[in-house]
């Protein structure tokens, strides 16, 4: 209570007020009357503030009380410091709902508030997007009449959310949603949906690529294992030449097995090593010159017209990578276009850049194999069993050490024509001072 309103001084002040009625009264001889005028008076007073005061409280729309005499500037106080203190609280609260929501549309997920009927309360923006929800023009609408998932509905229905739940997006279906939904207050829900289209693809590609390195590695192991169980059951067959076949297949499907085993570790080496390709100058012309001698040791048996074009420039980069890049070109080359075959290797200057390429007159690739070609695996001639195929890694070593480089393999091939592989370095990666 205010420290200047209190039952004494309330009786102080309306003993003095009747006092004086009732004095004037017994002066005049008019007590009875006299009194009943002061007390009217009084009752008239009373009447005008509370009017004021409902006045106030249903029209006026502003929050300050109209002025108010004695006891009634009290309660004209007191209404006022209540409805500040109510309206500093709506404020704090608008205030924490809006940080809320803030928080809500800053995670990377949805967010979709509902009650325990299913009536959606709200969403974040990503909610709206990935559900098709409108907010709020939806809010209050149950969300079984907003997506229509049945499944989705029936687990909704159940209210069993201790799993999560997995559907496409009602919005946009090539997304793949994760739908996780935890009690939020009294009777309300919170449900929190990532979308998991990457992790699921990623998932897919691991599979894939064990499946892929098991099936690679069963082939040659299948081969070796056959040859061994005839040398052991029939070891006539030794004498009759069977020897000298098995060992040269056994140790040809080793060096598949090997050649498999490098090119996955030369791979997995490139993605995870983190470099910084200014940090080093490699001398092209020398590693070219290098290539050079090795492929004349790798042509030595189809004997190719093989010619090659040095421009002096070097550039920045990692050496083991590059080489890995341009000999897998090189080799894919000599390997693939047929014997007595035309391939030129170049490394000049296109403007401000540099170029490497290969081009062969061999069989050529089909257009349709082109954007496949740089996959894991991926292989024209898809028979795995086949002798003119590698392991399909190549091209995904060359691809990955080149992105490293921020370059970019173009291939341009024609069937029975032949093929070029090119590769262009920008201009900030060639070193220009050549002292
Ligand atoms: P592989 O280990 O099978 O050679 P790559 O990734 O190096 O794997 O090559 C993928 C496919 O591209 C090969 O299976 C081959 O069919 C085709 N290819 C690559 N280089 C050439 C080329 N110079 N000429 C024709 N085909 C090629």
């Amino acid at each position: 209570m205010s420290p200047g309103y209190s039952i004494k001084s309330v009786l102080n002040v309306v003993l003095w007020y009747l006092g004086a009625w009732a004095l004037l009264g017994w002066l005049l001889d008019l007590f009875w009357p006299t009194v009943t005028v002061g007390l009217s008076l009084l009752l008239a007073w009373h009447y005008y503030f509370q009017f004021k005061l409902l006045d106030w409280l249903w029209h006026r729309r502003t929050l300050l009380p109209p002025r108010a005499r004695g006891s009634w500037s009290f309660i004209y106080d007191g209404i006022y410091r209540t409805q500040r203190k109510a309206q500093q609280r709506r404020r704090n609260l608008a205030q924490l709902l809006r940080r809320f929501r803030d928080a809500a549309e800053a995670i990377p997920d949805a967010a979709i508030v509902f009650r325990r009927g299913g009536e959606l309360v709200w969403c974040n923006k990503l909610g709206q997007l990935l559900f098709g929800l409108k907010w709020p023009a939806d809010s209050g609408i149950r969300l079984a009449n907003l997506i229509r998932h049945p499944e989705f509905n029936r687990y909704l229905k159940k209210g069993d959310f201790s799993h999560e739940f997995y559907l496409p997006s009602p919005a946009r279906e090539e997304i793949e949603l994760e739908v996780r939904i935890m009690p939020y207050s009294a009777d309300q829900y919170l449900l929190i949906a990532r979308d998991i289209t990457q992790i699921r693809k990623l998932e897919k590609m691991r599979k894939d690529f064990v499946a892929n390195v098991s099936h690679e590695l069963r082939t040659p192991l299948t081969v070796i294992q056959g040859y061994l169980e005839i040398l052991a059951s029939d070891p006539e067959n030794i004498a009759g030449g069977l020897q000298e076949k098995a060992v040269k297949e056994m140790s040809s499907q080793s060096d598949r097995m090997r050649n498999l085993v490098e090119q996955l570790l030369s791979l997995s080496r490139i993605e995870s090593q983190r470099i910084d390709i200014f940090e080093k100058v490699v001398d092209v012309p020398e590693l070219l010159h290098r290539l050079q001698n090795d492929a004349e040791q790798l042509n030595s048996e189809k004997r190719h017209n093989i010619t090659f074009e040095i421009a002096p420039q070097k550039m920045y980069g990692h050496e083991n990578e590059l080489r890995s890049a341009f000999s897998n070109l090189l080799s894919n080359a000599i390997h693939y276009t047929p014997a007595g075959g035309r391939i030129k290797v170049s490394w000049r200057a296109v403007g401000q850049q540099m170029e490497f390429s290969v081009s062969d007159n061999g069989p050529g690739i089909a257009a349709d194999h082109l954007p496949r070609l740089t996959e894991r695996f991926y292989r024209v001639d898809r028979d795995r069993n086949s002798r003119k195929g590698g392991s399909g890694l190549g091209l995904a070593i060359v691809k990955h050490a080149l992105e490293r480089h921020h370059c970019k393999l173009s291939i341009r091939s024609e069937v029975d024509s032949g093929s070029t592989f090119s590769v262009r370095v920008p201009d900030n990666l060639i070193v220009q001072d050549q002292h």
